[in-house]
């Protein structure tokens, strides 16, 4: 049984790096591979559309936006080689959730234990702003993930746009009802039955973490919180 789903998440990874649904995304991230910046100028972006990864028995689902120009798109992995990225994987390592610290390249041994993270849009969009009919495309992805991590049972959504994209999902999947309609701030805990809480965090963009907007101690706190849920006995359990 395991296998099988070991498997169907590599066909998930196939069909997103394969995926040309939404030809102004893929213009775009081919763009940027071809341009570079001058830091990167002499490595070879990945430019195509960028899968999750983690654990296949996570019990945390964290979703991300999409994946950065010189970030994902750039080395393959979400959260992979940008600013984020050291953010968020320096606060899931210390939290217990990563191997390491460090984030740079899709073979720099990162492995994460009992999370999976996943952008809710696979490509990387202009300016950070996927349109909604770019988002609805992808969906398919994100929920095909979400029905293999059969035993998740918290979701951390980093930013509004990435809370309003799983709620859509988990709604059209008929897992939460369509109402009441839930807030959006840091650290609000939403408890959606039969085990499942959603996480709000704001998203670590640079423009949010070098304002101090959002600070390492914040990620750490509601992570805390993450996996003070997760100690709690699962009661019926979360599933799409
Ligand atoms: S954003 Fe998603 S649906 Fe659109 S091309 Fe990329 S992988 Fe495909």
């Amino acid at each position: 049984m395991r296998e099988m789903e070991q498997d169907s998440l590599q066909r998930v990874a196939r069909d997103v790096v394969a995926c040309e649904r939404c030809p102004r995304l893929r213009r775009w991230c081919r763009r940027v591979a071809r341009v570079k910046v001058r830091r990167h100028r002499d490595e070879e972006y990945w430019g195509r559309p960028v899968p999750g990864f983690g654990d296949r028995k996570a019990r945390l689902l964290v979703v991300g936006l999409a994946p950065a120009a010189h970030g994902g798109n750039r080395t393959g992995r979400v959260f992979t080689g940008d600013r984020s990225g050291d953010f968020l994987f320096a606060a899931l390592h210390r939290a217990g959730f990563a191997s390491q610290p460090g984030s740079v390249s899709r073979d720099d041994g990162l492995a994460l234990r009992d999370c999976y993270v996943a952008p809710l849009v696979r490509c990387a969009p202009p300016a950070n702003k996927p349109t909604a009919t770019e988002i609805g495309r992808c969906r398919e992805y994100l929920l095909r993930e979400w029905r293999l991590l059969g035993g998740a049972r918290a979701v951390l959504a980093l930013g509004r746009v990435a809370m309003d994209g799983i709620l859509a999902l988990l709604r059209a999947s008929g897992r939460v009802p369509l109402r009441p309609a839930l807030a959006f701030g840091h650290g609000i805990e939403h408890d959606l039955g039969g085990g499942l809480a959603l996480f709000a965090s704001y998203h670590p963009s640079q423009q949010n973490t070098f304002t101090g907007k959002l600070r390492p101690a914040d990620m750490d706190a509601v992570l805390a919180r993450v996996k003070r849920h997760l100690s709690r006995p699962r009661g019926t359990g979360a599933g799409a």
